[in-house]
């Protein structure tokens, strides 16, 4: 978003992007078959439509033929092994009814509400730079908030992990068990911190916001991005590959790319991890202190790995409430979960592992042909260098071959098959991206990792990108840091552009 923010603001920008089309994570394409539009990557908008790039841009992508589908009944599922189903509705109270403890019910609406009330304090915190005194600001209006009990409670649910919030919190299982496989999403796992804050935040925002996804595809997003950067005069380079920033007198002055100087006269901005930053891009006598060290042990998180499946007739659930979510967890909630975590650190593939089941076309019926359906499926739980299988069925020696990939994707499919029979027999064409292949699409995945690094507490907030540089300014002048690896972490919300962009064009 950095770029229309900027030339918006009057600034002449050139927007560098190795690929042959900007978007990183974001795409669609016909994967499977004639008539399947694909969302390749990413594919939800909740965190764009929830933040301060959207409210900046929004109605300017809007003009330039963005639209979203959205859902206002039920939002999400979780379903375990045993069928299961715990449901997220819009409503936060039709969801709590589903909680079969009175005391969490009042517990979950407890929670939402304390959320809800601090809304502008988190926000502040999450949408602006961490090291501020606007950070500080916002800290002290939160520890206002209910009194001394209160106070406390907001730093403990950052050091804990998402199983131990839930279990302290709810007596029984349904909080845990939808949103600990949401905090995959995250980049975390049931039990890393701050998964503990992270879990009520996500159900905030689901029953704010939903799942938005664009009409007709993520590359819709794309193609309404593109022509606001060209409405405002944004020079787009693409097969352009940045190589190193240029620093001339202790100052970013531009970058060479395919050999050639692009000149910068204010400020260099780049959406890399800090491993390619501190490593790759700049000179080795760049006066950057410890950062360079510092980057050298940035460690990425889990790989991912992502199917599209193209079929005949949408997939009949046994739970019949599924037909129309858009985004269900195979999972058990944190059992399940923790194990398929646990099992992919130590390089195995899963054995039970979490699949995110997306139902696109729930809300977009264009991404299919008539009475069609197609399912995005996420697993982000697998290892960069299998060394084994927990399950002990897949050859895992040569590595990512293709013929894993199936394999893998076989027992993924199954997993759906076993709540929605008949499954099987309606498939068209299964099309499958091993962790090496998004590694190879977009460097800033390293090892796989589609969230720009491990977003463990150590790696967050005041500490990312790096323990000596919780911020997007960087020790040289006129070079800036954004996009996953920076605060506030992974996902489509644009923040750390948005606020690069805002002071630099209100300095
Ligand atoms: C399969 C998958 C599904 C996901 N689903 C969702 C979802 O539904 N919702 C959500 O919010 N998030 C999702 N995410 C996460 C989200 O896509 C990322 O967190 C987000 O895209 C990160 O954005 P970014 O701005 O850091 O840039 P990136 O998307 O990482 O893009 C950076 C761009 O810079 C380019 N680049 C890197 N180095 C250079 C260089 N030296 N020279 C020139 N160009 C370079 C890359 O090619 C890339 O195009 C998903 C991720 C994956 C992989």
């Amino acid at each position: 978003m950095a770029p229309a923010e900027l030339a918006a603001a009057g600034w002449s920008v050139a927007l560098l992007e190795r690929n042959a089309d900007i978007g990183g994570f974001i795409a669609t394409e016909e994967r499977t078959l004639p008539g399947y539009l694909h969302d390749t990557y990413s594919s939800w908008h909740p965190l764009f439509v929830s933040g301060p790039a959207h409210a900046v841009l929004g109605e300017r992508l809007r003009q330039h033929g963005l639209t979203y589908r959205n859902t206002e009944e039920w939002v999400t599922a979780s379903v375990a092994d045993d069928g299961r189903a715990t449901l997220a509705h819009r409503d936060p109270e039709r969801t709590a009814d589903g909680f079969a403890d009175p005391a969490d019910r009042t517990a979950y609406l407890a929670v939402l509400r304390r959320y809800e009330r601090n809304m502008e304090s988190l926000g502040g915190l999450l949408g602006g730079e961490p090291r501020s005194p606007e950070a500080l600001r916002h800290l002290a209006r939160l520890s206002r908030d209910a009194g001394r009990a209160g106070r406390e409670r907001w730093p403990r649910s950052l050091a804990s992990g998402g199983r131990g919030y839930a279990r302290s919190e709810f007596r029984g299982g349904e909080v845990d068990h939808l949103y600990a496989p949401w905090l995959l999403h995250t980049g975390l796992s049931p039990d890393q911190a701050p998964g503990g804050f992270m879990l009520p935040l996500l159900a905030v925002t689901l029953h704010g916001f939903g799942l938005p996804v664009a009409a007709g595809g993520s590359g819709r997003f794309l193609d309404a991005f593109r022509s606001l950067l060209d409405s405002l005069g944004v020079r787009v380079e693409t097969g352009a590959e940045v190589e190193r920033i240029v620093v001339k007198r202790g100052r970013a002055v531009g970058v060479v790319a395919g050999g050639r100087f692009v000149g910068a006269r204010r400020a260099v901005l780049a959406s890399v991890t800090p491993t390619a930053l501190y490593g790759e891009l700049l000179p080795e006598d760049a006066a950057v202190g410890g950062l360079r060290e510092e980057a050298a042990r940035f460690r990425p998180g889990r790989g991912a790995m992502q199917i599209h499946v193209a079929l005949s007739a949408p997939p009949e659930w046994r739970d019949g409430r599924l037909a129309a979510i858009p985004l269900i967890h195979l999972s058990d909630g944190s059992g399940s979960t923790g194990i398929a975590c646990a099992e992919a650190e130590a390089g195995l593939l899963p054995r039970r592992p979490t699949v995110a089941v997306g139902q696109q076309y729930v809300l977009d019926p264009s991404r299919v042909p008539p009475g069609a359906a197609a399912l995005w499926l996420q697993l982000q739980e697998v290892p960069f260098t299998p060394l084994g299988d927990a399950a002990g069925e897949l050859d895992t020696t040569a590595g990512w071959t293709p013929e894993l990939a199936r394999g893998y994707a076989d027992r993924v499919l199954d997993r759906v098959a076993a709540h929605a029979p008949g499954l099987r027999e309606k498939i068209l064409a299964v099309d499958v991206i091993s962790p090496v292949h998004l590694a190879a699409h977009n460097p800033n995945a390293i090892c796989g990792d589609p969230y720009g690094g491990s977003a463990e507490l150590d790696q967050s907030f005041l500490w990312r990108p790096l323990p000596g540089s919780g911020r997007h300014a960087t020790p040289l002048p006129g070079l800036w840091h954004i996009g996953a690896s920076t605060h506030p972490g992974p996902g489509l919300g644009g923040a750390s552009g948005h606020m690069v962009a805002t002071a630099l064009t209100t300095a």
